[in-house]
């Protein structure tokens, strides 16, 4: 059997993660989390770019437990905001992780900001590390709106302020199997599914 570590700390993704890649028939693979393996420290996310940072925690961890690992770097891009927060969505409020202040500094940030203008995307590079071997890394995009307060109690981070391209519910509104289908995370995992067939022997 074929081992494969999913390297977030990010208890929302983990869950996202495994529930994809579970789901997309890969028989002989056991996938882990960084819970069933020694602990290692964390890499700094100091990338400019998605993909840099998704690679960046991919090698490391492959590195740190001789384990094909894949990680994602993920975030939100709003229009009105140029782009931003992007890679620093995690951090947005000023500190590592806070969900619910992050979400909050954004909506005031786009108090006035009418609704034709308040386009937004879900980013995510998904990178998979071999050990000694080849790197891969994948993009996934979720288009969508910023809408002007939060609702829904699904899926985690700027979920309850985004409505994907199509839909009236926010992403935090949707059905694991929905937001799955279509999120940028799903999208970006699916275009891993064969490079992880690959691995198994
Ligand atoms: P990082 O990839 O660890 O830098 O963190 C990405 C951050 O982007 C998370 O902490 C969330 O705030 C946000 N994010 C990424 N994907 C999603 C998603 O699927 N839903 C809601 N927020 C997300």
């Amino acid at each position: 059997m074929t081992r494969l570590l999913l390297a977030t700390r990010n208890a929302g993704k983990l869950v996202e993660l495994r529930r994809i890649v579970e789901t997309a028939d890969l028989g002989g693979l056991t996938v882990l989390g960084l819970a069933d393996v020694p602990e290692f420290p964390e890499v700094p996310e100091t990338g400019a770019t998605f993909a840099e940072n998704a690679l960046a925690k991919a090698r490391d961890a492959a590195a740190a437990t001789g384990l094909p690992a894949v990680a994602d770097d993920s975030g939100l891009t709003v229009d009105a905001l140029n782009g931003m927060p992007g890679v620093l969505s995690a951090r947005w409020c000023g500190k590592h992780g806070d969900d619910v202040a992050n979400l909050e500094l954004l909506l005031g940030q786009l108090g006035d900001v009418p609704d034709e203008r308040r386009g937004a995307a879900f980013v995510c590079a998904a990178a998979l590390a071999v050990p000694g071997g080849a790197e891969t890394v994948v993009h996934g995009e979720w288009p969508g709106r910023i809408i002007r307060a939060p609702r829904g109690t699904n899926g985690f981070g700027y979920d309850p302020i985004f409505v994907p391209e199509g839909e009236e519910r926010s992403s935090a509104e949707l059905s694991a199997g929905e937001k799955d289908a279509a999120s940028h995370r799903g999208r970006a995992l699916r275009a891993l599914v064969p490079h992880l067939a690959a691995l198994r022997v």
